[in-house]
């Protein structure tokens, strides 16, 4: 099986900032940083299906966001991981 990079790619709501343990099934999971702010570990499988595109609380209150909102959030997302990775 091929392990796929998924660090810096973005999920729906989700910016994927490393890898994460391995879960009890033994498969791969990431650490994701939400929209909203939260960390959240999602399987990688999930990641491909796009069954998981936030974290549990986005997901638990799903709401419809445009476009332009959506591309906002984007933006900031890069710009904190940028950040991040730049001190
Ligand atoms: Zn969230």
């Amino acid at each position: 099986m091929t392990k796929v990079n998924r660090i810096g790619k973005i999920y729906g709501k989700l910016l994927v900032i490393r890898e994460g343990e391995k879960s009890s099934s033994n498969k791969i999971t990431w650490v994701c940083k939400c929209a909203c702010g939260k960390k959240t570990i999602v399987c990688g499988d999930n990641l491909q299906t796009g069954n998981s595109t936030s974290c549990k609380s986005c997901a638990m209150s799903l709401r419809v966001v445009s476009e332009e909102t959506r591309e906002k959030r984007r933006q900031n997302l890069l710009r904190d991981y940028t950040r991040m990775n730049n001190p």
